[in-house]
Protein backbone atom coordinates (compact mmCIF):
# COMPACT_ATOMS: atom_id res chain seq x y z
CA UNK A 1 0.00 0.00 0.00
CA UNK A 2 1.37 3.49 -1.20
CA UNK A 3 0.78 5.63 1.69
CA UNK A 4 1.97 8.76 2.42
CA UNK A 5 5.43 9.23 4.66
CA UNK A 6 3.38 10.84 7.56
CA UNK A 7 0.86 8.49 7.53
CA UNK A 8 3.02 5.74 7.82
CA UNK A 9 5.18 7.11 10.12
CA UNK A 10 2.14 7.86 12.66
CA UNK A 11 1.51 4.40 11.64
CA UNK A 12 4.72 3.48 12.98
CA UNK A 13 4.75 4.93 16.33
CA UNK A 14 1.28 3.50 16.69
CA UNK A 15 3.12 -0.42 16.37
CA UNK A 16 5.77 0.89 18.99
CA UNK A 17 3.81 2.28 21.53
CA UNK A 18 1.98 -1.40 21.45
CA UNK A 19 4.92 -3.42 20.94
CA UNK A 20 7.41 -1.33 23.69
CA UNK A 21 7.23 -3.46 27.01
CA UNK A 22 3.38 -2.39 29.50
CA UNK A 23 4.71 -1.67 32.70
CA UNK A 24 4.45 -4.11 35.36
CA UNK A 25 1.34 -2.64 37.38
CA UNK A 26 -1.15 -4.50 39.35
CA UNK A 27 -3.79 -2.49 37.80
CA UNK A 28 -4.50 0.15 34.97
CA UNK A 29 -7.50 2.15 33.52
CA UNK A 30 -8.51 1.44 30.37
CA UNK A 31 -10.97 3.80 30.06
CA UNK A 32 -12.74 6.05 32.60
CA UNK A 33 -14.36 3.59 35.46
CA UNK A 34 -13.07 0.21 34.03
CA UNK A 35 -9.62 -1.29 35.14
CA UNK A 36 -7.60 -3.95 34.13
CA UNK A 37 -6.28 -5.81 37.10
CA UNK A 38 -2.86 -8.33 36.32
CA UNK A 39 -4.26 -11.84 38.27
CA UNK A 40 -2.60 -14.93 38.15
CA UNK A 41 -2.15 -16.65 34.24
CA UNK A 42 -4.45 -13.79 33.13
CA UNK A 43 -6.11 -10.63 33.85
CA UNK A 44 -9.27 -9.29 35.11
CA UNK A 45 -11.57 -6.46 34.63
CA UNK A 46 -13.10 -3.95 37.68
CA UNK A 47 -16.33 -1.94 36.10
CA UNK A 48 -16.33 0.78 39.19
CA UNK A 49 -19.52 2.64 39.73
CA UNK A 50 -21.94 3.00 42.87
CA UNK A 51 -21.05 -1.12 42.57
CA UNK A 52 -18.39 -2.82 41.19
CA UNK A 53 -18.24 -5.60 38.70
CA UNK A 54 -16.01 -8.08 38.24
CA UNK A 55 -15.32 -9.71 34.90
CA UNK A 56 -13.36 -12.76 35.15
CA UNK A 57 -10.92 -13.82 38.15
CA UNK A 58 -8.09 -15.27 37.08
CA UNK A 59 -6.63 -18.31 38.25
CA UNK A 60 -6.60 -20.16 41.55
CA UNK A 61 -5.06 -17.60 43.95
CA UNK A 62 -5.96 -14.30 42.23
CA UNK A 63 -8.70 -13.63 44.92
CA UNK A 64 -6.48 -11.53 46.81
CA UNK A 65 -4.94 -9.47 43.93
CA UNK A 66 -8.58 -8.65 42.78
CA UNK A 67 -9.86 -7.26 46.60
CA UNK A 68 -6.42 -6.03 46.60
CA UNK A 69 -6.70 -3.92 43.83
CA UNK A 70 -10.56 -3.00 44.82
CA UNK A 71 -9.27 -1.53 48.30
CA UNK A 72 -6.56 0.89 46.36
CA UNK A 73 -9.26 2.34 44.49
CA UNK A 74 -10.66 4.00 47.83
CA UNK A 75 -13.62 0.93 47.47
CA UNK A 76 -14.85 -1.58 49.74
CA UNK A 77 -14.77 -5.53 48.59
CA UNK A 78 -18.52 -5.58 49.62
CA UNK A 79 -19.08 -3.18 46.96
CA UNK A 80 -18.79 -6.10 44.59
CA UNK A 81 -22.43 -6.92 43.09
CA UNK A 82 -21.86 -9.53 39.73
CA UNK A 83 -19.12 -11.55 38.92
CA UNK A 84 -19.19 -12.61 35.29
CA UNK A 85 -17.23 -15.19 33.94
CA UNK A 86 -15.76 -14.60 29.89
CA UNK A 87 -15.54 -18.79 30.17
CA UNK A 88 -14.79 -21.88 32.32
CA UNK A 89 -11.03 -21.88 31.81
CA UNK A 90 -8.95 -22.17 34.25
CA UNK A 91 -7.23 -19.13 34.17
CA UNK A 92 -10.60 -16.86 34.76
CA UNK A 93 -12.50 -18.57 36.44
CA UNK A 94 -9.72 -20.12 39.46
CA UNK A 95 -10.21 -17.55 41.57
CA UNK A 96 -14.27 -17.42 41.99
CA UNK A 97 -14.40 -19.77 44.39
CA UNK A 98 -12.01 -17.68 46.82
CA UNK A 99 -13.86 -14.58 45.83
CA UNK A 100 -16.90 -16.27 47.23
CA UNK A 101 -15.88 -17.03 50.21
CA UNK A 102 -14.97 -13.44 50.72
CA UNK A 103 -18.07 -11.68 49.18
CA UNK A 104 -21.61 -12.24 48.59
CA UNK A 105 -21.75 -10.75 44.86
CA UNK A 106 -23.69 -12.92 42.36
CA UNK A 107 -21.92 -15.08 40.02
CA UNK A 108 -22.91 -15.18 35.89
CA UNK A 109 -21.70 -17.50 33.19
CA UNK A 110 -23.09 -18.78 29.81
CA UNK A 111 -25.52 -20.98 30.52
CA UNK A 112 -23.70 -23.72 28.14
CA UNK A 113 -20.49 -23.48 30.85
CA UNK A 114 -22.56 -23.25 33.89
CA UNK A 115 -22.73 -27.23 34.91
CA UNK A 116 -19.02 -27.58 34.50
CA UNK A 117 -18.44 -24.27 37.30
CA UNK A 118 -21.51 -25.21 39.71
CA UNK A 119 -20.23 -29.29 39.85
CA UNK A 120 -17.69 -31.21 42.09
CA UNK A 121 -15.97 -32.33 39.29
CA UNK A 122 -13.01 -30.80 38.23
CA UNK A 123 -13.37 -28.27 35.60
CA UNK A 124 -12.84 -29.70 31.54
CA UNK A 125 -9.44 -30.27 30.29
CA UNK A 126 -8.73 -27.39 28.00
CA UNK A 127 -6.20 -28.82 25.61
CA UNK A 128 -7.55 -29.71 22.68
CA UNK A 129 -4.65 -32.43 21.56
CA UNK A 130 -5.56 -35.47 22.85
CA UNK A 131 -1.49 -36.24 23.96
CA UNK A 132 -1.36 -32.87 25.95
CA UNK A 133 -4.43 -33.15 27.41
CA UNK A 134 -3.25 -36.76 29.09
CA UNK A 135 0.11 -35.01 30.16
CA UNK A 136 -1.44 -31.86 31.43
CA UNK A 137 -4.60 -33.71 33.61
CA UNK A 138 -2.51 -34.50 36.72
CA UNK A 139 -1.64 -30.88 37.02
CA UNK A 140 -5.14 -30.07 36.31
CA UNK A 141 -6.58 -32.40 38.67
CA UNK A 142 -4.22 -30.80 41.28
CA UNK A 143 -5.16 -26.76 40.78
CA UNK A 144 -8.38 -27.05 40.09
CA UNK A 145 -10.59 -24.72 42.20
CA UNK A 146 -13.55 -26.81 43.28
CA UNK A 147 -17.16 -25.68 42.92
CA UNK A 148 -18.34 -22.27 42.70
CA UNK A 149 -22.31 -21.14 42.88
CA UNK A 150 -23.21 -19.87 39.78
CA UNK A 151 -26.04 -17.67 40.67
CA UNK A 152 -27.18 -16.16 36.91
CA UNK A 153 -27.33 -18.06 33.44
CA UNK A 154 -26.23 -15.69 31.19
CA UNK A 155 -27.84 -15.56 27.42
CA UNK A 156 -26.65 -13.58 24.05
CA UNK A 157 -28.08 -10.18 24.44
CA UNK A 158 -28.75 -9.90 28.62
CA UNK A 159 -27.75 -6.68 29.66
CA UNK A 160 -26.43 -5.30 32.86
CA UNK A 161 -26.58 -1.83 34.47
CA UNK A 162 -22.71 -1.38 34.28
CA UNK A 163 -20.85 1.25 32.41
CA UNK A 164 -24.36 2.77 31.03
CA UNK A 165 -25.03 -0.90 30.11
CA UNK A 166 -22.87 -3.68 29.29
CA UNK A 167 -24.03 -6.76 26.41
CA UNK A 168 -23.59 -9.86 26.65
CA UNK A 169 -22.24 -11.61 23.47
CA UNK A 170 -22.24 -14.78 23.03
CA UNK A 171 -19.17 -15.96 21.29
CA UNK A 172 -18.79 -20.06 21.14
CA UNK A 173 -15.75 -21.33 19.83
CA UNK A 174 -12.99 -21.20 21.88
CA UNK A 175 -15.52 -22.96 24.12
CA UNK A 176 -19.08 -23.05 23.91
CA UNK A 177 -19.92 -20.53 26.29
CA UNK A 178 -17.41 -17.96 25.37
CA UNK A 179 -18.96 -14.74 26.08
CA UNK A 180 -17.65 -10.92 25.41
CA UNK A 181 -19.30 -8.37 26.77
CA UNK A 182 -19.77 -4.81 25.18
CA UNK A 183 -20.32 -1.25 26.59
CA UNK A 184 -21.93 0.96 24.19
CA UNK A 185 -21.88 3.98 26.06
CA UNK A 186 -18.36 3.63 26.66
CA UNK A 187 -17.16 2.33 23.47
CA UNK A 188 -15.96 -0.74 24.73
CA UNK A 189 -15.24 -4.81 24.25
CA UNK A 190 -13.93 -7.18 26.38
CA UNK A 191 -13.15 -10.44 24.39
CA UNK A 192 -11.71 -12.92 26.71
CA UNK A 193 -9.94 -15.38 24.44
CA UNK A 194 -12.48 -15.33 21.60
CA UNK A 195 -9.32 -13.34 19.97
CA UNK A 196 -5.67 -13.33 20.73
CA UNK A 197 -3.45 -9.84 20.06
CA UNK A 198 -0.14 -10.66 19.20
CA UNK A 199 2.97 -8.11 18.14
CA UNK A 200 0.68 -5.75 17.43
CA UNK A 201 -1.80 -8.15 15.21
CA UNK A 202 -4.92 -9.61 15.28
CA UNK A 203 -5.17 -13.12 15.69
CA UNK A 204 -7.79 -15.99 15.85
CA UNK A 205 -8.32 -17.64 19.56
CA UNK A 206 -5.25 -20.19 20.67
CA UNK A 207 -5.24 -23.18 18.30
CA UNK A 208 -4.29 -25.52 21.41
CA UNK A 209 -7.01 -24.60 23.76
CA UNK A 210 -9.88 -23.38 21.06
CA UNK A 211 -12.66 -26.58 20.76
CA UNK A 212 -13.87 -25.21 17.50
CA UNK A 213 -11.55 -22.86 15.19
CA UNK A 214 -14.77 -22.53 12.65
CA UNK A 215 -17.35 -21.61 15.22
CA UNK A 216 -14.63 -18.74 16.74
CA UNK A 217 -14.08 -17.15 12.84
CA UNK A 218 -18.01 -17.07 13.07
CA UNK A 219 -18.06 -15.54 16.05
CA UNK A 220 -15.53 -12.79 15.38
CA UNK A 221 -17.39 -11.98 12.27
CA UNK A 222 -20.56 -10.97 14.35
CA UNK A 223 -17.94 -9.11 16.56
CA UNK A 224 -17.30 -7.41 13.54
CA UNK A 225 -20.38 -5.92 13.45
CA UNK A 226 -20.21 -4.17 16.99
CA UNK A 227 -19.04 -0.31 17.40
CA UNK A 228 -16.25 0.08 19.91
CA UNK A 229 -13.31 1.88 20.21
CA UNK A 230 -11.34 0.06 22.47
CA UNK A 231 -10.95 -3.47 23.04
CA UNK A 232 -9.45 -5.65 26.14
CA UNK A 233 -8.43 -9.16 26.09
CA UNK A 234 -7.33 -11.91 28.80
CA UNK A 235 -4.00 -12.26 28.25
CA UNK A 236 -2.94 -8.76 25.61
CA UNK A 237 -2.51 -5.01 26.15
CA UNK A 238 -5.56 -3.47 24.71
CA UNK A 239 -6.09 -1.34 21.47
CA UNK A 240 -7.41 1.99 22.72
CA UNK A 241 -8.50 3.24 19.52
CA UNK A 242 -10.51 2.68 16.22
CA UNK A 243 -10.20 -0.77 17.36
CA UNK A 244 -13.56 -1.68 15.58
CA UNK A 245 -11.76 -0.60 12.23
CA UNK A 246 -8.95 -3.52 12.97
CA UNK A 247 -11.25 -6.62 13.98
CA UNK A 248 -13.28 -5.75 10.71
CA UNK A 249 -10.57 -5.58 8.01
CA UNK A 250 -9.55 -9.00 10.56
CA UNK A 251 -12.32 -10.62 10.07
CA UNK A 252 -12.54 -9.58 6.39
CA UNK A 253 -9.00 -11.60 5.93
CA UNK A 254 -10.68 -14.63 8.11
CA UNK A 255 -11.34 -17.81 5.82
CA UNK A 256 -15.06 -17.88 5.23
ZN1 LIG B 1 -9.57 -19.69 27.51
Amino acid sequence: MNRPPETRRAAWHERWQELRPEPLRPFVEVVPGLYQVRTRASRAYLAVEDRITVIDTGAPGSGERILEAIRELGRSPDDVSDIIITHGHLDHVGGLPELQRRIPARAGIHLAEAHHIDSDDPLPNPFTHPLLARICEPYLQWVDPGRARIDVYLRDGDEFPALGGMRIVHVPGHTPGSIALHFPQRGVLIVGDAMQYRFGRLMLPHRLFTQDMAQAAASIRRLAELDFDTLCFSHFRPIVRDADLRVREFARALPA
